[in-house]
C-alpha cells in the first residue's frame, strides 16, 4: 500500500480548525463575519463560561436554504467566490468557505436557519464534524449557530483554553473591534445570560466609536477625511494629548475589514509627528475604502492582513489625512526659536550632570558642550513641541572627565544641588502657554510646565509613610470599562484605596468614583481610572505590585498637572518653580523626560556668530 494517503475529510477539517478556530473569540469573529456576509441588522452574541461551554450567534440575515445549509458545512463550500478573478476583488468578509466546517468538527455544532422567503427553518446538528441530524423547524428568518463544548474531541486544544475572564476578554475585545467597523449594525453580547456590552444601531462612526472607545473620548475626537479617485479615508482619532501606552486602541479597517498592518499604523504615527511622544498612541479608527481588486486579503486564515496593490500610495494618503486634520485643529503654530543654521552647527541646550536621582544644572561646568548633539536648533520648527529624548551621558557633560564624574555619589550629588536653583530664576514669560522661560545669569533657561508639575505631584503621591489625603467626590463618578480592564482593576482596588483612590465595583463593567487623592483636584477621573485599568492590563503579571503602583501613581500625576497650553499667572509660575526646588528628582518628568533645557550663553552667542 502506498504510504501516501489523502486525509480523510473529518482530519483536514480538524487541521484547518486548528488555523482558524484557536479559542472562542475565533469563533466568534468567523461567524460574525458571516452574519455581516449575510447582511444582518441585528446581530446577537450569547456566550456561557467564556465559551467554553456554549457560543450561540443569532443573525437576521439573509438564512439559507437547506440545500444551501447542507453545502455550507463542507469543506471549501462557500457563496461568496466563484471563480480565480472573484478571489483578486474579494468584497465579503468571508471567502475561504473553511469556517463552518472547521468549527462544527471540533464542537457540537447547531445550525438552524430560514430564508425570508420561507416559513420552514433548516436545524442541522452535527458532532465533531459528522452530520447527525437534518430536521425542519420553526425559527424565525435568520441563522442561529450554537456551538456547545468547543474542542470536547480535541482535549489537546482544549487544555490550551484559559481562564473564564481571559477567554471573555478576547470575546470583548474581538466585538469592540468589528462593532466599530460596522455602526449600523445592533451588537449584543450576552455572558451567563448577563448583557455585557449593547451597542444599538447608528447611522454614524462617531457614536459607535464613543459608545465602544468611551464617552469620554466625546470631546476629543478629530475627524478624518480624504478622498482622490483611487482611495477614500475617513474616520476619527482623538487628539494628541489624549493618548495611551499602547497601539491597541488604534483600529484600522479596510473595505470594513479589521486589519493589523504595523506600516499602516507608523503612517498613521507619523501622521501625529511630533505631537505625540515617543511611545505614546492615540485612540480612534480609520476606515480605508479602496477598489476591491486593489487589495489581496487571502495572505493568512485569519484575515487579519492584507497586502495593497500600491502600498505606497495608501500609506502616503493615511499619512496626509491625520496631518492635515491635525493641522487644522492645532490654532496655535510653535514658534521657530532659533534660526535655521545651515552649516549643520550644533548647539547644545543642557549642560549638567546625570546622576541617579536626576538631573541637576551642573554649577562646576560653565563651558560649552561643543560635542553635544542631541538637540538641534534647526529641527525646531513649528509645532515641534521639544520632545527630546534625553542625551546619551558622554554627549551631556563632555566637560567633565570621566573619572571625576564617576566618583560622584548621589549623595554627594545631592549636596552639589542647590535647592534654590529654580527659585533664584528670574522669570521672563511663557511661551505658548507650555513653557516657562527664564534667565538664570548664564543661560536661558525652558522649563516645560506639564513635565515639572508632574514631576512635584508624582514625588507628592510617592512620599512614603504619609497616608495620602483623599478628598470624597460630592457626586460619584462612574466609568464603564472593557471585560479585562475591569477584572484587573478588581484586583488592585484595595491598593489603590491606600493611594487615596476610592472605587468601587457597581456590577458589569461599571466601578463608581468614591474619593480621590485631594491633589487630584480637577480633570477627567474616570479618564484616569480607564488609563490605570488599560496599563495594569498592558503589564499583565510580569510586574511586581509595587511596580504596578508606581504605574498608577505616575499616571495620577499626569492626570493632575497642570496642562501643556494653559496661561500661568506669575505667581503660578513663582510657586512651581519652588515646589521644584523641593523635589528630589527635579529634572525629569516621572515618564524620563526632561522638566528642562538649558542654552548657555556662550551657545546663544555661538549661534547668533558673535
Ligand atoms: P465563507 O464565509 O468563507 O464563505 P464559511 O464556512 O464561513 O465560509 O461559510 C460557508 C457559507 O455558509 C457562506 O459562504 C454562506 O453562504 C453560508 N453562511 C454561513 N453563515 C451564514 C449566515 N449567518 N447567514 C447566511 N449564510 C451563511
Ligand atoms: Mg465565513
Amino acid at each position: 500500500m502506498s504510504k501516501v494517503r489523502i486525509l480523510p475529510e473529518i482530519l483536514s477539517n480538524k487541521i484547518a480548525a486548528g488555523e482558524v478556530v484557536e479559542r472562542p473569540a475565533s469563533v466568534i469573529k468567523e461567524l460574525i463575519e458571516n452574519s455581516l456576509d449575510a447582511g444582518s441588522t441585528v446581530i446577537n452574541i450569547e456566550v456561557e463560561k467564556g465559551g467554553k461551554s456554549l457560543i450561540r450567534i443569532s443573525d437576521n440575515g439573509s438564512g439559507m436554504s437547506t440545500d444551501d445549509a447542507l453545502l455550507a458545512i463542507e469543506r471549501y463550500a462557500t457563496s461568496k467566490i466563484y471563480n480565480d478573478e472573484d478571489l483578486f476583488s474579494i468584497n465579503t468578509l468571508g471567502f475561504r468557505g473553511e469556517a463552518l466546517p472547521s468549527i462544527a468538527s471540533v464542537s457540537r455544532f447547531t445550525l438552524t436557519t430560514r430564508p425570508h422567503d420561507s416559513d420552514i427553518a433548516t436545524e442541522i446538528y452535527i458532532e465533531g464534524g459528522k452530520v447527525k441530524n437534518v430536521t425542519e423547524t420553526g425559527a424565525p428568518p435568520g441563522t442561529m449557530i450554537s456551538i456547545a463544548q468547543l474542542f470536547f474531541n480535541t482535549p489537546a486544544r482544549r487544555k490550551f483554553l484559559k481562564t473564564i475572564n481571559t477567554e471573555m476578554g478576547h470575546i470583548s475585545d474581538i466585538i469592540a473591534s468589528i462593532a466599530l467597523g460596522w455602526p449600523k449594525v445592533q451588537f449584543r453580547l450576552t455572558h451567563n445570560q448577563k448583557i455585557v456590552k449593547s451597542w444599538p444601531s447608528t447611522n454614524g462612526s462617531f457614536n459607535r466609536a464613543v459608545d465602544v472607545l468611551g464617552t469620554d473620548l466625546r470631546s476629543s475626537l478629530q475627524q478624518i477625511e480624504f478622498a482622490d479617485n483611487y482611495l477614500k479615508i475617513d474616520g476619527w482619532l482623538s487628539s494628541p494629548d489624549m493618548n495611551r501606552s499602547t497601539s491597541n486602541k488604534i483600529y484600522i479597517y479596510i473595505n470594513g475589514r479589521y486589519i493589523k498592518d504595523r506600516k499602516l499604523l507608523h503612517a498613521l504615527l507619523q501622521g501625529f509627528g511630533s505631537r505625540l511622544m515617543k511611545g505614546r498612541f492615540p485612540i480612534g479608527v480609520l476606515f480605508i475604502e479602496i477598489p476591491y481588486d486593489q487589495l489581496d486579503v487571502n495572505v493568512h486564515p485569519t484575515k487579519h492582513e492584507v497586502r495593497f496593490a500600491d502600498h505606497q500610495r495608501v500609506y502616503d494618503a493615511v499619512k496626509s489625512s491625520v496631518s492635515d486634520s491635525l493641522k487644522l485643529s492645532d490654532k496655535n503654530s510653535f514658534l521657530a526659536i532659533a534660526p535655521k543654521h545651515d552649516n549643520n552647527e550644533k548647539t547644545a541646550l543642557h549642560s549638567g550632570i546625570k546622576s541617579s536621582w536626576g538631573y541637576v544644572p551642573n554649577k562646576q561646568s560653565q563651558s560649552i558642550n561643543e560635542g553635544s548633539n542631541h538637540f538641534e536648533p534647526s529641527n525646531l520648527t513649528a509645532k515641534t513641541k521639544i520632545s527630546i529624548d534625553p542625551p546619551l551621558p558622554q554627549n551631556r557633560f563632555p566637560s567633565i572627565d570621566e573619572k571625576e564624574e564617576q566618583s560622584l555619589t548621589s549623595d554627594d550629588q545631592k549636596d552639589l544641588w542647590d535647592k534654590k536653583f529654580f527659585a533664584e530664576l528670574t522669570i521672563l514669560g511663557q511661551l505658548q502657554n507650555t513653557y516657562i522661560l527664564c534667565d538664570s545669569g548664564d543661560g536661558l533657561i525652558i522649563i516645560d510646565q506639564h513635565a515639572a508639575h508632574e514631576r512635584i505631584v508624582f514625588e507628592k503621591l510617592k512620599k512614603k509613610n504619609t497616608k495620602v489625603e483623599s478628598q470624597a467626590l460630592l457626586i460619584p463618578e462612574t466609568v464603564e470599562l472593557g471585560y479585562k480592564e475591569a477584572t484587573a482593576l478588581i484586583e488592585i482596588t484595595e491598593e489603590l484605596s491606600e493611594a487615596g483612590l476610592d472605587i468601587e465595583p457597581f456590577g458589569g463593567n461599571t466601578f463608581t468614583i468614591r474619593s480621590v487623592p485631594s491633589i487630584l483636584s480637577d480633570g477627567s477621573i474616570s479618564n484616569l481610572i480607564v488609563e490605570i485599568a488599560e496599563a495594569l492590563v498592558e503589564s499583565g503579571h510580569t510586574k511586581t505590585l509595587d511596580d504596578i503602583l508606581e504605574e498608577c501613581l505616575i499616571l495620577m500625576a499626569c492626570h493632575s498637572s497642570i496642562r501643556a497650553k494653559q496661561s500661568l499667572q506669575p505667581t503660578q509660575m513663582r510657586h512651581l518653580l519652588t515646589q521644584l526646588d523641593e523635589c528630589e528628582t527635579p529634572s525629569f518628568c516621572p515618564h524620563g523626560r526632561p522638566t528642562w533645557v538649558k542654552w548657555s550663553k556662550q551657545s546663544l552667542e555661538k549661534s547668533f556668530r558673535r
